[in-house]
């Protein structure tokens, strides 16, 4: 198993995922339509909603249907469905404005569906200069509307009530996204330097902390589990001597470039990591002990074959542990550094295990 890498998180910046957009799409349907069939059956539907209702319910089928058989930058669908609902409820609202409609309506409480709509649908960067557009296109149309039968005194104050309960809507939605946002980059941070923590930043690999960390939330010891694990102990040869002739800079390349080598033979599922100085480990799950041989001889012969700086001749020698072999995890690991150490003196080079 790979070491879960904790993801970079996106900001809060990111679009509504698919699905969540599809589930909000027949919610907006379903509530569309209701309202619809209420209005009709009582009688009291306005002739703007007798329209518009079928035009909004038809257009959300459609970027339903288009969201599932095309691949349309859901980006775009959203824009899409944020400028029919906002473009419904602001023009509902100067509709119902208008004199001849009747001075008041109860489109315009919904007019903050707007602001909320436009942070729930589409990205922050995008919802910010969104709201202050229809801000602006709710204040203007609303005011053209109403001056047109009402002195200017009265158009101000019913405007100033909107502009007033709009802004509000936008400073407290505003405020709760960059709450938000703080708190994802916190997390992020955190993610980050956990990250750290668990890494070796020589090699890039996991370091001793982050494989102890893995051992323990397999629970290996776990006696209900009865895992089937291995434990390989890399340890390069005569490391030191790479030092001696090369310099410690060569050691540390050679060091990087064998655990990079490392990392592509073992299988995606194994977890490598640095166990320090110039020794790795391997854990490897669910594999026969012949299997077990296998990776590790794959992993010997990786690193025989590497060139690094014109050194060629660096080899490894590994020894093994089998989960069968012992009671713990600790005793494991203690079965398979007698095996390196027979390895070792057996002339290097080589692999070593029970049986072998
Ligand atoms: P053997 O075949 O018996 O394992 O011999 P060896 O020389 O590899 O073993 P020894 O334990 O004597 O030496 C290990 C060396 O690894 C000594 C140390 O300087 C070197 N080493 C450990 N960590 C690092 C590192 O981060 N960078 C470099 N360049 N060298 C390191
Ligand atoms: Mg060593
Ligand atoms: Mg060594």
């Amino acid at each position: 198993m790979k070491f879960q890498r904790v993801q970079n998180r996106q900001l809060n910046t990111a679009a509504m995922p698919a699905e969540l957009f599809r589930k909000m799409l027949i919610v907006a349907i379903l509530g569309f339509s209701a309202i619809w069939g209420i209005d009709f059956s009582s009688g009291l539907i306005s002739p703007f909603d007798a329209s518009a209702y079928p035009i909004c319910i038809s257009a959300f089928i459609l970027v339903y249907i288009l969201s599932i058989v095309t691949k349309i930058n859901h980006q775009s669908l959203h824009f899409f469905v944020y400028f029919i609902v906002a473009g419904y409820l602001i023009s509902s609202s100067i509709w119902h404005h208008m004199d001849a409609n009747g001075l008041f309506s109860n489109a315009a409480q919904w007019l903050g569906l707007n602001y909320v709509i436009a942070y729930l649908f589409l990205e922050v960067k995008k919802a910010a200069p969104t709201t202050i557009i229809v801000f602006i296109v709710t204040i203007v149309g609303h005011y053209i509307a109403i001056i047109q039968y009402h002195s200017i005194a009265d158009t101000v104050g019913v405007v100033l009530n909107i502009a007033i309960a709009h802004l509000i809507y936008i400073f407290l939605l505003w405020t709760v996204i960059k709450l938000r946002v703080k708190t994802d980059q916190i997390m992020e941070r955190a993610d980050l330097l956990e990250n750290h923590a668990y890494v070796d930043l020589l090699t890039r690999v996991l370091n001793r902390r982050g494989i102890e960390k893995v051992f323990n939330e397999l629970d290996l010891d776990s006696k209900e589990n009865n895992k089937k694990y291995a434990i390989l102990i890399i340890d390069i040869d005569h490391f030191k001597q790479v030092n001696d002739i090369h310099g410690h800079l060569v050691g540390d390349k050679v060091l990087s470039s064998l655990a990079g080598q490392l990392s592509r033979t073992v299988h995606p599922n194994d977890v490598l990591s640095r166990w320090g100085g110039e020794e790795f480990v391997v854990l490897t799950m669910n594999r026969t002990p012949q299997q077990v041989i296998t990776l590790a001889e794959n992993l010997r012969a990786a690193v025989s074959n590497l060139v690094i700086d014109n050194i060629s001749n660096i080899t490894v020698s590994i020894g093994i542990g089998h989960s069968y072999e012992a009671s713990s995890k600790e005793a494991v690991f203690k079965i398979a550094d007698s095996h390196l150490y027979i390895a070792k003196q057996s002339g290097r080079n080589t692999i070593h295990a029970s049986n072998t």
